[in-house]
C-alpha cells in the first residue's frame, strides 16, 4: 500500500481512542477522522454497571476516555452522534446515517458490539432494558429509589455487577440465572459460591434454574416475570446482562460472508489487525482474532481492545507490533474488586488455591506453570500471577499453596 495519508477511525470507545493516540503519539501526521454514532463521545464502558449506577450524578463526562483538549491538540477531527450506515472495504468508503459519505487510505472498524436481548415477548416493553452504553446506564440510574425492585437476567459478569451496584444504591435485586451457579462458566466455582453468598448476604435475591417464559406490563407500569413453572415476580424494571452480538450492520451481505469469521461473528482479522480487505482494519470486541492453537475468538475486556488498538495503529504505521500483554481482566462487584489474568482453567486437576486472608486465591496450573489466577481484593496476587505467567516460570504447587512463601518471590521462578 502506499503511504497512508488519511484514515477513519469509527468507534470511540477503548480500541478507537487508543488508535487514535498511538497513531498521533508515533508521529502520523495525516488526517484522522474519528465517528462515533454515541452523541456522548468517547468514554469509559466499564463504570457503566459500576460508578454511574452506584452515583446518580456521575455523567458520561466524568468517565471520559480522552479530554476535549486531548482531541483537540491531536488534532482529530470528530463526528460524535453520527452513525456509519455503509462501510465498503473495497473502495474504502464510509457512508453515514445523513447520507454524507467519507474516504480514507484506511479505515479502523472499532465498533464494539451491541447488548444481547433474549427473544422472549415483552423483551421490547419499555422497563425492560438492557446496558451497553451511557443512555442505558443512566436511564437505568434514573429510574432506580430506595425499595424499587429490579430483575438482573444473567450469572455473567455483567449481570453481577449491575445486581450488585443497584443493591448497594437500594434497590431490591432479584438475581435471574439460567443455570444452578452464576459466573462459574468463568470462574471456578467454590469461588462462585462465596462471590454470590457475599450479594445475598447483602439482601439479593438469587433464582437460579429460572425458565422466562414472557413479560407482561402491569397497569401500575410494573412489569410481571412468569416463568415456565407458573411463578411469577413483578418489578418495576428488567435489566438483561446475557451478552453482545458484535455490530457490524453496516456491510453489505456479500461482504459479511467474506470479512466475518462463522463462529464468532466478528471481523476476521490477521496478527496485524488487518481484514482481508487492504486498508480496512478492526479492533477490539468487534474483532476475531486467532489464537496460537488455531482457535478464533473474539477478547471482550477493556485491556484486550486497548492493546488491539495500540497494535492497530503500530501496524498502519508500520512498525513494529508491541509486546501481547497477559490477558487481565477485572470485575468490581460491590464491594468486591475480583481480578483475573490469563486463562483461569475449570477443571479442578489444574486448580491451586492459596488461603490468603478472606478470599483464598487461585491459580491455574499446567504442567507446573502457572497459566491463570484469579482474586478478590487481591490485585497484587494477580500482578504476581501475571509475571509469573510472563515469564513462564516453574513452580510447584506445593510452593503456592505455602502462604509463607511470598508470591514475589515466586515470580522470576
Ligand atoms: C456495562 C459494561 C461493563 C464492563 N465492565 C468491564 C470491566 O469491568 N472490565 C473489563 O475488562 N471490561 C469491561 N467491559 C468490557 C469493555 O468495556 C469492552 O471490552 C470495551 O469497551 C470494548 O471496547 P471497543 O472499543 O472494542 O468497543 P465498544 O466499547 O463497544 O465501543 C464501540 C463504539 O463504536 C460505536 N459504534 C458502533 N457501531 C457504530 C456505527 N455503525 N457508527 C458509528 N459508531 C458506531 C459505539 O457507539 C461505541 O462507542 C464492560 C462492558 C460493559 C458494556
Amino acid at each position: 500500500m502506499n503511504e497512508v495519508e488519511s484514515v477513519i477511525v469509527v468507534g470511540a470507545s477503548a480500541a478507537g481512542i487508543n488508535c487514535v493516540r498511538q497513531l498521533r503519539n508515533g508521529g502520523f501526521l495525516g488526517d484522522i477522522t474519528l465517528i462515533d454514532k454515541d452523541k456522548n463521545g468517547a468514554y469509559e464502558r466499564p463504570p457503566l454497571s459500576k460508578q454511574i449506577l452506584m452515583n446518580a450524578e456521575t455523567t458520561s463526562k466524568d468517565v471520559a476516555l480522552i479530554k476535549d483538549d486531548e482531541l483537540v491538540a491531536f488534532n482529530i477531527n470528530t463526528q460524535f452522534g453520527a452513525c456509519v450506515d455503509q462501510v465498503d472495504p473495497v473502495s474504502r468508503k464510509v457512508t453515514l446515517e445523513s447520507g454524507e459519505e467519507l474516504s480514507a487510505d484506511v479505515i479502523v472498524l472499532a465498533t464494539g458490539g451491541e447488548a444481547r436481548r433474549l427473544p422472549i415477548e415483552g423483551a421490547n416493553l419499555s422497563q425492560v432494558l438492557v446496558l451497553r452504553n451511557y443512555e442505558d446506564a443512566h436511564n437505568l440510574r434514573q429510574r432506580i429509589k430506595p425499595n424499587t425492585r429490579v430483575a438482573v437476567i444473567g450469572g455473567g459478569f455483567i449481570g453481577a455487577e449491575t445486581t450488585a451496584s443497584l443493591s448497594q444504591s437500594g434497590a431490591l435485586v432479584h438475581w435471574l440465572d439460567a443455570v444452578e451457579l452464576p459466573m462459574a462458566h468463568l470462574l471456578p466455582e467454590a469461588l462462585c459460591e462465596k462471590i454470590v453468598e457475599n450479594h445475598c448476604g447483602q439482601g439479593v435475591e438469587l433464582v437460579t434454574n429460572c425458565r422466562i417464559n414472557k413479560f407482561i406490563e402491569q397497569a401500575d407500569g410494573r412489569v410481571s416475570i412468569l416463568f415456565d413453572d407458573d411463578t411469577a415476580i413483578d418489578v418495576d424494571a428488567v435489566v438483561m446482562g446475557v451478552g453482545m452480538i458484535p455490530g457490524t450492520p453496516y456491510f453489505s451481505d456479500a461482504i459479511k460472508s467474506q470479512i466475518l469469521n462463522e463462529t464468532t461473528g466478528g471481523i476476521q482479522v490477521d496478527e496485524n489487525q488487518a481484514t482481508m480487505f487492504p486498508g480496512i482494519y478492526a479492533a477490539g470486541d468487534v474483532a476475531a482474532v486467532t489464537q496460537p492453537d488455531g482457535s478464533t475468538i473474539r477478547h471482550e475486556h477493556w485491556q484486550s481492545a486497548q492493546y488491539q488498538g495500540e497494535r492497530t495503529a503500530a501496524s498502519i504505521l508500520n512498525e513494529a507490533l508491541p509486546p501481547e500483554p497477559v490477558d487481565w481482566f477485572w470485575s468490581d462487584q460491590g464491594d468486591l474488586h475480583i481480578e483475573m489474568a490469563g486463562k483461569i482453567l475449570p477443571t479442578k486437576e489444574h486448580l491451586v488455591v492459596r488461603d490468603e486472608g478472606d478470599w483464598p486465591v487461585y491459580f491455574s496450573v499446567v504442567d507446573n506453570r502457572v497459566v491463570g489466577a484469579v482474586s478478590v481484593n487481591n490485585p497484587n496476587a494477580v500482578r504476581a500471577a501475571m509475571r509469573m505467567i510472563k515469564n513462564d516460570v516453574h513452580i510447584e504447587p506445593s510452593q503456592l499453596v505455602d502462604i509463607e512463601v511470598p508470591l514475589r518471590k515466586l515470580m522470576r521462578g
